[in-house]
């Protein structure tokens, strides 16, 4: 029996809706820490891993990649969601083989994603061999052997695919894609090609760099902060005390996103006393309430209300820089000057004297900051918002100078580090030349493919092996039902995990789970402890060492994993040293140090407490682009073609979720309890198509004259702009089709999905 690709429909009459919060963390995200802390692992195990997440001689957080302060960190330096991450990890429940025993796949596969993620953390190496209802415990070196014997069978190592999730470490990542590109292919997709793949396509070509430009002490020292496309409130939670802090040194801030998000109405901190019984910080200072997918629109507006204040003699251009930094100006001022305004306004949905005052801000400042998240990287268009936020701060000379720069926020913590130390199905050359003369062997100079390519290369058979460190691919991808058929269409499907998820469920002919630490959990090689190290957005490295005993004595690190994998497939066909390598992870940053030029005395830096800044060019106004100069980039309007009754839908993430992982069903900041399948519209839309709040709607996605469907959704009326929906990732992902992506960057386009809805057979309540 094939297990069904898709969580779960719910009982609708189960979700309870109240009113959006008003201010978020304050008293309800101390008690929603505690509550899941203590839920999951207790009063003792509780108070060791939250005194250690994020401190300089403990572990780092397992969800987002916001920093940490390079000073005096706090007793409880970690956010409500930071709490529920290391919960969610830290639990005393397990998944056992008796567990496995007792549910068929297609048993587990009926339960939801936080009912799987509340079976525990697996504790044994599992096989489902071809044609079995269930998994089986299997030993480590009959796992390895199976993975071996698959990949040494195909005929190209391009059939292979190896993916890798941003929680990986900086020493699993490198000794990983060593492991892939002596196996002979570069086929290393990974979470940032859904992610910020879009924002490192756009800063390379503008700036010279794929990463941002700004730290924490930027953030201190900006007088304007601009926050697009992100959700701070519920994806970085952490970066509402940060917001904080330069709202009381006098910042700006000026929210830019579809919803208004509780995050950036009002913050109440919860270490001070009058943050929890106040009334907060007001955070966004105004919002811009831009329609979905439309704020290469918004930009250009303020870029012009910018350029025509200039052109009266306001001095609103910063001339000196644009003359001796950047190239471009030209034409980019020409085609804003000649873009009408009705043009912007009618695009954007934004009235033409909201985006002046956003100008008007921008104009003000001499340190501004722009922030962004997947609500600009995961559209077509994805790259040109990026590049128009590029375009604004070189208008303003913003950029490589204290209080000033460009700051995508990064969603999984090692996400950037992965990318850093070489997880890229498109290496650059003198990396390569590095990493084979280094461990002298010639690396396969072909480009892998991304994510996106991964996929359809499973679909259309062309690769036979998945192997996955780390994630849940087929929640965090786009197309659900096309992704479950390619990963079906695998001889092997493996994945290296610490919980069950639906990615162990839809599976290649034969499948493991291979279970390995988390990072709260110590990690003991040789007699010796470890620790790995990770990249946080802000381009710092720093070490992460776990506290906790490990969940199950059957447990692998994942350098372990990578390691054993390798000398198993490879065999006499690699010289490395791997089992000295996974035996001390000081070596394998020796190695990282070689390859990679900014690595150097890595061992001793990365021991300092805090740990080290990686170099960026562009933070001192060197621009590494073919002219040394920071680029101006010009970009069409968006259009979008709708015709009557369609909408453009946008996937967004609850409160209790972070990327994949569901902490529990439901989204107190949206006022959502209960339940997931919801759908966010206007109350004009909906009484345009007559629908009350708790109708049931089936949703259609119509892209490329085909139709998905993503059936029994529950209205929920929401001060969404007129035209838009909301519905959250990852249920609302069988309807982005797979070859909806950004241009430039192959990112699935998530956001601005043509959809239709009609109500569903059911009605919730009558
Ligand atoms: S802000 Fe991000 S990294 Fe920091 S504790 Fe919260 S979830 Fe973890």
């Amino acid at each position: 029996m094939t297990a069904n690709a898709l969580p779960p429909e719910e009982d609708l009459s189960a979700i309870e809706i109240s009113d959006p919060a008003s201010a978020a963390a304050g008293i309800g995200g101390v008690l929603a820490s505690f509550r899941h802390a203590l839920t999951e692992m207790g009063v003792r195990r509780s108070l060791k891993t939250l005194t250690s997440i994020n401190q300089k001689d403990g572990y780092d957080c397992q969800s987002c990649a916001w920093p940490d302060p390079d000073g005096e960190r706090h007793f409880a330096e970690f956010c409500e969601n930071g709490a529920k991450a290391t919960a969610w990890e830290a639990t005393t429940r397990r998944a056992t083989p008796e567990l496995f025993a007792r549910y068929s796949v297609a048993e587990l596969a009926a339960m939801s994603d936080h009912q799987l993620g509340e079976l525990g953390r697996l504790t044994h190496p599992m096989l489902l061999r071809p044609g079995a209802t269930h998994y089986e415990p299997v030993a480590w070196d009959d796992a390895f052997a199976i993975i071996g014997a698959e990949l040494n069978a195909l005929v190209s190592p391009n059939e292979a695919i190896f993916y890798t999730s941003g929680r990986t470490s900086n020493e699993a990542a490198f000794l990983y894609q060593l492991f892939v590109r002596q196996f002979g292919t570069n086929n290393l997709p990974d979470c940032s090609n859904m992610c910020h793949e879009s924002s490192g396509t756009a800063l390379m070509e503008t700036i010279g760099v794929g990463k941002g430009t700004v730290t924490l002490e930027d953030f201190e020292q900006a007088q304007a902060i601009f926050i697009a496309g992100q959700n701070p409130g519920t994806n970085h939670p952490r970066m509402l005390s940060t917001l904080q802090r330069a709202k009381r040194n006098g910042a700006t801030i000026v929210g830019i996103n579809p919803l208004a998000e509780t995050g950036l109405k009002r913050f109440k901190q919860p270490q001070e006393v009058l943050g929890l019984l106040g009334r907060g910080t007001e955070i966004a200072d105004f919002l811009l309430r831009v329609r979905v997918g439309t704020d290469v629109a918004l930009f250009q507006g303020i870029g012009k209300a910018l350029i025509e204040r200039d052109a009266r003699g306001e001095k609103t251009l910063d001339c000196d820089f644009i003359a001796g930094s950047t190239d471009g100006f030209d034409a980019y001022a020409r085609a804003l000057t000649r873009v009408p305004w009705e043009m912007l306004v009618a695009a954007s949905g934004v009235p033409q004297e909201d985006m002046r005052r956003a100008a008007d801000v921008f104009a003000r400042s001499e340190r501004t900051i722009t922030c962004w998240g997947m609500g600009l990287t995961q559209h077509v268009n994805a790259v040109a918002n990026i590049q128009e936020i590029v375009n604004l701060h070189l208008l303003r000379g913003q950029i490589g100078k204290p209080g000033a720069g460009l700051c995508p926020v990064r969603g999984h913590s090692n996400v950037q580090g992965d990318r850093t130390v070489g997880i890229w199905e498109r290496p650059r050359p003198e990396f390569l030349d590095r990493l084979g003369a280094v461990f002298d062997f010639t690396p396969p100079r072909d480009h892998g493919v991304d994510t996106v390519g991964a996929i359809r290369a499973m679909h259309a058979g062309a690769a036979k092996v998945f192997f996955a460190l780390g994630g849940n691919f087929l929640q965090a991808t786009p197309d659900t039902e096309y992704v479950a058929t390619a990963l079906r269409r695998c001889r092997l499907t493996a994945h290296v995990s610490i919980k069950p998820n639906r990615a162990h469920l839809v599976t290649g002919e034969r499948a493991l789970i291979l279970p390995c630490l988390g990072r709260s959990e110590r990690d003991v090689q040789v007699g010796r402890q470890q620790f790995v190290t990770t990249e946080n957005s802000m381009t710092i490295v720093q070490a992460s060492r776990g506290v906790l005993e490990p969940a199950s004595a059957h447990l692998l690190s994942e350098p372990a994993i990578v390691a054993r994998l390798a000398r198993t497939t490879l065999g006499s066909r690699s010289g490395v040293a791997w089992e000295e390598l996974a035996g001390d992870y000081d070596r394998i940053r020796d190695a990282i140090e070689r390859v990679i030029p900014s690595f150097e005395r890595y061992n001793e830096r990365v021991r300092a407490p805090g740990g080290f800044h990686l170099p960026n060019p562009a933070r001192e106004r060197r621009f590494l682009t073919a002219t040394g100069k920071a680029r101006f980039t010009v970009h069409a309007l968006p259009a979008f073609r709708l015709t009557p009754g369609q909408l453009l839908l946008t996937t967004v993430r609850a409160h209790d979720q972070f990327n994949t992982t569901i902490y529990a069903p439901s989204d107190r900041y949206r006022g959502v309890h209960g339940g997931r399948r919801v759908i966010f519209l206007h109350p004009d839309d909906m009484r345009e198509r007559d629908l009350a709040a708790e109708t049931a709607v089936d949703i259609t996605s119509h892209h490329g004259g085909e139709e998905r469907h993503a059936r029994n959704f529950r209205v929920v009326p929401y001060d969404v702009p007129r035209g838009c929906a909301a519905a959250y990732f990852p249920e609302a992902n069988v309807l982005v089709p797979h070859d909806h992506v950004a241009a430039g960057s192959n990112t699935p386009a998530s956001k601005a999905i043509v959809i239709t809805v009609r109500r569903a057979t059911a009605t919730v309540r009558s």
